[in-house]
């Protein structure tokens, strides 16, 4: 067996690679490209992709992709076979121009009215800050995925450019510190991916769960999570393998998986990854999220990625671990023992941004899926806070108070602020109810979806920092005296933005009283947030940092309102066939066998009371559930898209899924007075606890 060393990034195209096998010239002016994003001359590429395609057929690969990441959520890839024909043979080909662009049909891909002012054809641009991979015997190229007519269609792009003006802005407060070495700042992260593992056979008797990732209908297991016997137990065979395997291919792809274990619920797991820059541990999660779906098949499992599988159980998140570095490895949101001036001034740009930007953050994490989980009471609520832990707060307070501490051998900062000494990173990752919370030397972003891609969340955090930094750049080097400038600018802006941080608990009823009371936002559903991705200020934001323009940035609002009516309306349209189709006459059946046993009763003189009262109560809840069937079907007749899609999803959310978790209430009452037998599907119990060895 080989060891990991020998295994891990055998199948990436990566730096080793490219040094062992690019001309030194050629070499270098790609290094160039993939550090300061200068542009590939085509003979370069030609080289480039003549060396990708030798080391690929080494490898056993026989066909090449772009791959991309449309708005679809999920990526894409088209193969192309490396054959050529030279008479009646063929040979291998692949050409830099190959390599660089590709001409997909955008028409088949969500473009939110792009599409129609603009040519059908789209173009993907290889993007060479990820290194290209071999996955199904094909050599896949990350590319970016734009229009015709250039504008962004896909997640990578906005991510890139924000990547870019976020680090222009750092730069510029990082000269103000003298700073003259670093050349860019990066954002990294460490997404950390929580999933459900059940057993495949029940999974392909679940319609719902095949079709729109959740369970539609079911009535709670008998045993939940009440014991809080699974966090972090022993992982059990099969899932153990199935585990093994995953770290096994991620390893493969250069996807550096560090952690794996239980989590709450039954059933639940998580992986966390080593941090790496945003833009490369973005595709490295898409590709995680692809490997456990299809590692698990081979095991005998299906893996559910969907934020709430099961209702009244725990759901799935994505903790997105954040901070800022130095292409000198300096991690800018590292307090370090002795917290200085530059470490707070990049923590009050985050809490700024935070705070100024709270509805881009929550517009980032919303979704049909995640509306079940923001709010309910085991994720973080709908309410953006950051947390910040004791250290910083108190470090904040008396910047804020201007006191002077020279007590507890805490020196003092000119800026009047106390430091401790040895600060004390482990303190301050204690509160798992905050949506950001500052966890030692990054910030953790907890309201992401377990299936969301982290482009979205990544590229409004990045610009949101960007817009902070920018202004305090703006003053700063405008400023006369610029120590003096900069502790009045820290303190201002820690009072300003005071309101934003919380440390208490962000499940507490209180917190929903004091949030208001502090005029924070609390937008509870999708339908109430997305509007705030298309006002003026957050448009602004996006355009002044060549983030999104603004038609792109109503596309991809049309895109989302779309995503969600269509959840909804296939949600609708699953839930009533298995009504139809599989529940009532599973109801007929149970119904009739009760009937049979009262008559043979009766005959023979025996009294018949309790099944009568249970056939009474049958019939009693499927005369409700076909007025509520009748009710959802009515109601899909209604809604029609329309030149309004907010409307339409409004219709979707209050009508539609009203009236679904009404059928459905009704649904799991009859669940719990059929005989086990009759019920067409799998139960909660039956699934959540299906993978017993
Ligand atoms: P936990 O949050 O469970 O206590 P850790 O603090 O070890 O666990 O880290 C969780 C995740 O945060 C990991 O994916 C880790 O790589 C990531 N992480 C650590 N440092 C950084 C950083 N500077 N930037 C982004 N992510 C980071
Ligand atoms: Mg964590």
């Amino acid at each position: 067996m080989k060891s990991i060393p020998e295994i891990y990034g055998s199948l990436v195209f990566n730096d080793s690679v490219m040094q062992a096998r690019l001309p030194k010239d050629t070499y270098k002016a790609l290094r160039k490209t993939i550090s300061e994003g200068t542009h590939l001359e085509l003979d370069v590429a030609n080289v480039v992709a003549s060396a990708m395609k030798e080391w690929a057929i080494e490898l056993g690969a026989t066909h090449f992709t772009h791959w991309f990441q449309p708005m679809t959520g999920v990526t894409a890839e088209k193969h192309d076979s490396f054959i050529s024909p030279a008479g009646d043979r063929v040979i291998m080909e692949f050409s830099g121009k190959e390599l660089v662009r590709g001409e997909p049909d955008a028409s088949s891909f969500p473009s939110g009215g792009l599409r129609a002012t603009f040519e059908a054809r789209g173009y993907t641009a290889w993007d060479p800050t990820s290194y290209a991979f071999i996955k199904d015997s094909s050599l896949c190229i990350p590319t970016a995925f734009c229009s015709y007519g250039g504008q962004a269609l896909d997640k990578k792009t906005p991510l890139l450019r924000s990547m870019d003006a976020l680090s222009a802005q750092a730069l510029r407060i990082l000269r103000l510190f003298g700073d003259t070495e670093s050349k860019r700042v990066i954002t990294t992260v460490g997404p950390e991916q929580e999933y459900f593992l059940i057993d495949k056979e029940m999974f392909l008797k679940r319609p719902d769960l095949i079709y729109t990732g959740r369970t539609l209908i079911g009535s709670r297991p008998s045993k939940g999570q009440e014991l809080e016997d699974h966090y972090f137990v022993t992982i059990k065979p099969r899932v153990s393998a199935f585990m093994k395997e995953l770290d096994e291919e991620l390893w493969k792809l250069g996807i550096p998986a560090k952690t794996k274990h239980n989590e709450v619920a039954p059933a639940q797991h998580e992986m966390a990854p080593i941090f790496e820059t945003t833009n490369v541990g973005t595709d490295h999660n898409q590709l995680a999220m692809e490997l456990m779906k299809t590692i698990a098949g081979k095991h005998g499992l299906a893996c559910l990625l969907h934020e709430k599988p099961f209702a009244g159980v725990n759901g799935s998140g994505k903790h997105n671990n954040w901070s800022l570095a130095t292409d000198t490895g300096v991690n800018l949101l590292d307090p370090t023992d002795n917290p200085d001036e530059r470490f707070l001034l990049f923590l009050t740009a985050v809490i700024k941004a935070v705070d100024e930007y709270q509805d881009l953050l929550r517009v980032s994490v919303a979704s049909a899926g995640n509306d079940h989980r923001l709010g309910a009471n085991e994720a973080p609520p709908a309410i953006v806070s950051v947390f910040l832990g004791d250290d910083l707060t108190e470090i904040l307070d008396s910047i804020k108070n201007g006191v002077v501490f020279h007590s507890r051998g805490k020196t003092q900062m000119g800026i009047g602020a106390k430091v401790l000494p040895h600060f004390p990173k482990d303190t301050t990752d204690r509160n798992r109810t905050s949506p950001f919370a500052f966890t030692g030397n990054k910030f953790e972003f907890r309201m992401v979806g377990s299936s969301f891609s982290i482009a979205g969340p990544n590229f409004i955090l990045n610009t949101i920092v960007a817009e902070a930094l920018s202004q305090f750049a703006d003053r700063l080097e405008q400023a006369a005296d610029f120590h003096a400038e900069l502790s009045a600018l820290i303190k201002e802006n820690v009072i300003a933005h005071d309101r934003i941080v919380y440390n208490g608990n962000n499940y507490s009823e209180d917190w929903v009283i004091e949030a208001d009371k502090r005029g924070l936002s609390n937008l509870k559903t999708t339908i109430e947030t997305l509007p705030a991705f298309i006002e003026p200020g957050n448009i602004e934001v996006f355009t002044k940092h060549n983030v999104l323009a603004e038609e792109e940035i109503r596309s991809r609002y049309e895109i989302l309102l779309d995503n969600y009516s269509k959840t909804i309306h296939i949600e609708a349209l699953t839930i009533l066939d298995m009504v139809k189709q599989e529940v009532i006459p599973a109801i007929f059946a149970y119904e009739s066998e009760l009937i049979n046993l009262i008559e043979k009763k009766k005959a023979g003189g025996y009294p018949v009371s309790p099944e009568d009262i249970l056939l009474g109560k049958i019939s009693e809840l499927a005369g409700c559930l076909y007025k509520k069937l009748e009710a959802l079907d009515n109601s899909l007749l209604e809604a029609k898209g329309g030149e309004d899609s907010l409307a339409l999803a409004s219709f979707y959310r209050y009508t539609v899924f009203s009236l679904m978790s009404e059928l459905r209430a009704v649904v799991d009452e009859l669940e719990q007075l059929v005989a086990k037998k009759y019920w067409p599907y799998p139960s909660y119990g039956d699934m959540l606890f299906s993978v017993v060895n």
